[in-house]
């Protein structure tokens, strides 16, 4: 340390305090790295290293950037998952004795981003922290963006972590050593999209200091309290302010909302579509007719935690009701939303101290629609809406603020003047004329001149370094008479002079200028200080606009749409009339979207087995199916004729499209993971759609497993069911099930020509149509004949085999399968299979084996499945097959 110059020690002294973020060190007109810091900038921002003295015999790695620029490289470092501290001169480098001091101000974050460049408006932007101890998980997630904070108490079970983190899908987590170490475990992709941050700081004191006017606070558990305080003392710490608009702690418990698993809603493509990971082509993007960013991410945050309260999604539904019969109040309300700005992020903007006048102005034009708002509200009939805006705060003391401060088109700086109304300070008012009179006077000043000398093209002008200048081309300067002017500077063919009245005057014009734009600056903080004493209130404000907003996107898409206002009740039942998939139809455009019905009943079959050819439209058929019962939930209306919907508590899909979720592992492992899920978690009011159940191992196994599956949901949890298969064998099961109902989706055959129906019927297909796509596919004639001849041999033995089949002990399985079915619980007795039997088959291959491979026996009978989490299972499963 000693051998480095007194500015290196200071940088590294600084550096020790984030040693896991670059640090931009100010040096004059740039942010300067070093050591490691620089070599990894330039790597990643692709800017030249270079290097310097700094006492030590080598020289030191260095790169900058510079100052005015450099949010554009701190935006890109942060994109790419990194950290910035940023360092700043905190004293006058003239009144410095040695080193002038510098210190961090601000470390910006994945999860603590205000750049709006950076942040999607539609969507928020959360950092989470987790906390764990006997009574389960306190999950606490903020968008400091926002200012928005929620908080719940998960119990203890790991899934519901993962579920609710991936509702939030934050850009950073904060949590300790394990915890961390358990997530990037149990998802190799949240580790690859999510910064962690190990933090266990908790600050109890800033906590209560913090939240002193919020009531949730003294309500709070001591376990959320922990987790609030945890998040709160990470913040302080990197943002160094008082995050004063981070108000209000919003704690809800996880059974207020529907549960859907990772997988689920990928799969239901609710906010981006599988293939693409676009907002394009998700349900997100067919309801979202919303006028504001609150309101967009507001309907984001819908459509991601359906309710379970049915008073609650009636009251939703009331108001939807309303603006969807009455065009003219819908029209009025959006009309009313056209100019409000993201009175949310400007807020946040606001009590950061980055707003500029600008801002301001969006805020009074935003502020300036409110009352039109509250009308429209107020007298539209709607209970849900009239209440929403009784008693509403329209802040006009807030907008009078501004209207007679700041001028309607302010410019982008804030240091430059030309901000504040006239009118608004006498003060700065009789600068401004001081400054108006001089600027006069001068002109003035070049009449005259031009006249004494004679020369037509002599100007005054004015430049920053050289202030007020008198110029007169070279052609002319013999004509300027001697002494009073003194040369300035010199150009390619003109000269600049001064006189002493010129300097004089100028003194007085910088000086008036100067105290001019001091002073708005002063004028505007103060401003900016005042509005933001009142932040909590224009939140509110902001929550109801994004309210009114929700509510219109939705009843304007329902009625473009036709949808129909669903029944919402408590009983089982589900009846979906001439049922359709909202998206699958808005994109084929054309109206020939076939609508199905769905009856899931106590009496008439809760579990439907649909099968049917590739192709037929099964899946999206189930997909709707799960999709319209979410709508609802979310108090929007659905796509059919008519629906009863009773409050579904969770939604799990198994469906084939998330099969690239972890890549390199096998389709049926993954399926096998995700089933073991649903036998522990399901209850009665659950919704499970299996797609292709059993598929991706041998056709005996496969159908062993499906029928196993299927009797268990049928015998033990009794929730509503749609499976599909393309093992038509598995209809035979409608005679031992009473609540099972086969259906299949109609095919029109002609010859060998056959054609989609698209249309659920009761029954059960008798043929795949596998050959029939492969000849569509355009293989080659000579295949396709071969392949029917082939199959109808396969058939004859199936035939046989099957009664074989009927009369084993135990099928044989083959040993993957073992340890994916070991997971499932209705495998049970798969599971005791006799692999380590000394007589077992099994017991002869085991002599033969290799080191590695005895490593893995050894393994597999060490472990303890019971305590094992399912993606633990697969992980290990996975290792094996590395070694093996
Ligand atoms: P499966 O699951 O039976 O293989 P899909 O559900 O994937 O079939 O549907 C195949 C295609 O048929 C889809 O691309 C979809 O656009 C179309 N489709 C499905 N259902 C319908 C329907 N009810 N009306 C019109 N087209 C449909």
């Amino acid at each position: 340390m000693a051998q480095y110059t007194p500015m290196i020690q200071q940088y590294l002294a600084v550096k020790a305090q984030v040693p896991d973020a670059f640090l931009f060190f100010r040096l004059g007109d740039f942010y300067e790295m070093f050591f490691e810091d620089a070599i990894n900038a330039s790597r990643e921002l692709e800017i030249t290293l270079t290097g310097r003295e700094g006492g030590a015999e080598e020289r030191i790695p260095m790169c900058g950037v510079p100052y005015h620029s450099a949010e554009n490289y701190m935006s890109r470092l942060i994109e790419k998952g990194y950290k910035v501290a940023i360092c700043e001169q905190v004293e006058d480098p003239s009144e410095a004795k040695g080193v002038v001091r510098r210190e961090i101000v601000r470390i910006v974050t994945p999860g603590t981003v205000m750049d709006s460049k950076l942040l999607g408006e539609t969507s928020n932007n959360y950092i989470v922290s987790l906390v764990n101890k006997e009574e389960g998980y306190a999950f606490t997630a903020c968008d400091i963006s926002t200012g928005e904070l929620y908080t719940t108490l998960l119990p203890d079970s790991w899934e519901l972590v993962m579920d609710e983190l991936n509702v939030y899908s934050p850009s950073e987590i904060i949590t300790d050593k394990q915890l961390l170490a358990t997530i990037r475990e149990s998802s190799p992709t949240w580790s690859r999209n999510t910064v962690m941050t190990e933090w266990t700081q908790a600050d109890e004191k800033l906590l209560a200091e913090h939240f002193a006017e919020d009531e949730a606070l003294p309500a709070l558990s001591g376990l959320n309290r922990q987790g609030v305080a945890l998040l709160l003392a990470y913040l302080k710490e990197t943002q160094k302010r008082a995050l004063t608009h981070v108000k209000h702690i919003r704690v809800y418990q996880p059974d207020q909302f529907m549960t859907m698993d990772p997988f689920t809603r990928r799969n239901l493509e609710l906010t981006e579509t599988v293939r693409e990971r676009a907002k394009k082509g998700s349900l997100l993007w067919l309801l979202d007719k919303t006028v504001t960013a609150m309101g967009a991410r507001m309907l984001r945050r819908w459509i991601e935690k359906p309710l379970m309260s049915v008073s609650r999604i009636q009251e939703r539904q009331e108001a939807v009701d309303l603006l969807y019969n009455q065009l003219i109040v819908r029209e009025d309300v959006k009309q009313a939303l056209k100019e409000v700005y993201d009175l949310e992020r400007l807020v946040a903007r606001i009590s950061y101290g980055n707003a500029n006048a600008r801002d301001m102005v969006a805020l009074k034009h935003s502020l300036q629609q409110v009352p039109l708002l509250q009308e429209v509200c107020a007298a539209s009939g709607s209970e849900t809406l009239r209440k929403l805006v009784q008693g509403m705060d329209a802040c006009e003391d807030v907008m009078s603020w501004i209207a007679s401060s700041i001028v309607d088109e302010p410019p982008v700086s804030i240091r430059d003047g030309g901000m504040i109304r006239e009118g608004y300070q006498p003060y700065l008012d009789q600068l401004r004329e001081a400054s108006t009179n001089g600027k006069q006077w001068i002109a003035e000043l070049e009449r005259q001149e031009r006249e004494a000398t004679g020369i037509k093209s002599l100007k005054i002008g004015y430049n920053k370094v050289f202030g007020y200048f008198i110029e007169v081309t070279k052609a002319n300067m013999a004509s300027l008479p001697e002494g009073r002017y003194e040369r300035k500077q010199t150009l390619a063919n003109a000269e600049r002079y001064v006189t002493p009245e010129l300097k004089e005057k100028e003194a007085l014009i910088l000086e008036a200028q100067d105290k001019m734009v001091d002073l708005e600056y002063e004028l505007f903080t103060e401003l900016r200080d005042r509005i933001s004493r009142h932040i909590s209130r224009l939140q509110k404000l902001a929550e109801v606009i994004a309210t009114a907003d929700v509510y219109q996107s939705m009843a304007a898409v329902s009625a473009a749409q036709h949808y129909r206002k669903p029944e919402i009740g408590e009983g089982f039942d589900l009846h979906i009339e001439e049922g359709r998939h909202p998206v699958v139809e808005a994109v084929i455009q054309d109206g020939s979207f076939i609508a199905n019905e769905t009856s899931l009943e106590d009496a008439q079959g809760r579990i439907l087995l649909i099968t049917g050819p590739n192709m037929a439209g099964k899946s999206t058929y189930m997909r709707q199916v799960a999709v319209i019962c979410l709508m609802a939930q979310i108090g929007c209306f659905v796509p059919a004729r008519s629906a009863r919907i009773p409050i579904i508590d969770r939604i799990f899909t198994r469906i084939g499209a998330a099969d690239d979720l972890i890549g390199g592992q096998s389709t049926f492992m993954v399926e096998m993971m995700d089933i073991q899920v649903m036998t522990e978690k399901a209850t009665s009011k659950s919704l499970v759609i299996i797609d292709e159940l059993g598929r991706g191992t041998s056709t005996g196994e496969g159908m062993a497993i499906a029928q196993a599956v299927i009797e268990f949901l049928h015998d033990r949890i009794g929730c509503k069911t749609l499976v599909s298969t393309h093992f038509h064998e598995l209809a035979h099961l409608e005679e031992s099930l009473a609540h099972l109902r086969n259906h299949c989706m109609a095919v029109k055959e002609s010859g060998r020509q056959v054609t989609f129906l698209r249309k659920l019927i009761r029954g059960a297909a008798s043929t795949s149509y596998g050959i029939y796509c492969a000849e569509i596919a355009g293989l080659p004639e000579t295949i396709i004949q071969r392949s029917y001849e082939l199959l109808n041999g396969f058939e004859e033995r199936a035939a046989g085999a099957a009664q074989i089949a009927a009369t084993a002990e135990r099928p044989r399985v083959s040993q993957p399968a073992v340890a994916a079915a070991a997971a499932i619980e209705p495998a049970a007795e798969i599971r005791q299979l006799s692999l380590f039997e000394e007589d077992s088959p099994a017991h002869a291959v085991k002599k033969k084996l290799d080191g590695k491979s005895q490593l893995v026996l050894d393994q597999l009978k060490g472990i303890d499945l019971i305590n094992m989490t399912p993606l633990q299972a697969l992980n290990l499963v996975y290792e094996w097959k590395q070694k093996l």
